[in-house]
């Protein structure tokens, strides 16, 4: 029988490669995003089920799990992949910009997860994938806000597992390295630094080395991560994706707290 995953995001990015690769594996694809109006890639495709949802509107989820389930009689995968990001110094980030990180990051993942789950216990099936990031296991400087967004994630999804599991739910984490895709444009709010002079030079300095990352345009290697994390049927959780993605969180590991800082401040010359 055929399975059914719906993607969160689906309009762009990993969210829309995703559904493209599931689509062309033969899956059910619920593709939802907050415009599908203006979607035209996907929508050319036979099959799958392009619907609205925006994860801060509750409405908007239930309504896009119900029609989700009424088409295909259950969801056998989601994949929590909506999200954006932010830079700046934390003093010159505003209520407004703090809360829209985790209202999407995180409250709008545990909201479409909290959706899903009845209908997951129900058949005592199901997979959870939880796009975090290369960000949910080290830090970058000027990027607080979107990395307390993808750790809290990280220890969502490992905590989940315990009451997950027993009920036959499996969890996945996916971290993504430096990919070009529209999270590093329109899907980044930049703060920056205000008025607040004592930043301003080591933010100038971050940002011109964040010019020079080398961002991979093979964005079709974090769906097949995807795909790989849904079919494996394995307990592994993480899967780390991409050219820097392994490398990062190597070192990490290898390095105290103290020498990772030290080398992040001289990587990024700030
Ligand atoms: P993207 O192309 O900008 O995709 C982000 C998607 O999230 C878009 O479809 C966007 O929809 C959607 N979204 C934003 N707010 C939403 C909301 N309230 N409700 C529903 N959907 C919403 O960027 P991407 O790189 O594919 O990012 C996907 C995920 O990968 C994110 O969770 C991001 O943190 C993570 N990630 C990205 C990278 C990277 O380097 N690209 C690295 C590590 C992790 P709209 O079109 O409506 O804005």
């Amino acid at each position: 029988m055929k399975k059914t995953i719906l993607i969160t995001g689906a309009s762009s990015g990993f969210g829309r490669e995703t559904a493209r690769l599931f689509h062309e594996k033969d899956w059910n694809v619920i593709a939802t995003m907050r415009s599908p109006e203006k979607e035209t890639e996907l929508s050319a495709l036979s099959g799958i089920l392009l619907l609205k949802l925006d994860v801060t509107n509750k409405d908007s989820i239930a309504l896009a799990v119900k029609q989700g389930i009424e088409k295909f009689g259950g969801i056998d995968v989601l994949v929590n992949n909506a999200g954006h990001g932010t830079l700046g110094a934390l003093e010159a980030a505003s209520e407004e910009h703090i809360k829209a990180q985790f209202e999407v990051n995180f409250f709008g993942l545990i909201e479409v997860t909290k959706a899903v789950l009845p209908n997951m216990r129900e058949r005592r099936s199901g997979l959870i994938i939880n796009v975090s990031s290369v960000g949910g296991r080290l830090t970058f400087p000027f990027s607080t806000l979107y990395h307390a967004t993808k750790f809290a994630v990280e220890g969502l999804t490992e905590s989940m597992q315990y009451e997950l599991n027993p009920l036959g739910i499996h969890l996945k984490l996916v971290e993504p390295g430096g990919y070009k895709t529209a999270f590093t444009g329109r899907s980044m709010n930049y703060f920056g630094t205000s008025d607040l002079k004592d930043y301003q030079v080591p933010f100038e300095r971050f940002m011109a080395k964040l010019e020079e990352w080398p961002l991979s345009e093979n964005i079709s290697e974090v769906a097949d991560v995807i795909f790989e994390a849904a079919t494996d049927g394995t307990e592994k959780l993480r899967y780390p994706v991409g050219h820097d993605a392994a490398q990062m969180i190597e070192m990490r590991k290898g390095l105290d707290d103290i020498e990772f800082k030290r080398n992040m401040v001289i990587q990024t010359g700030i």
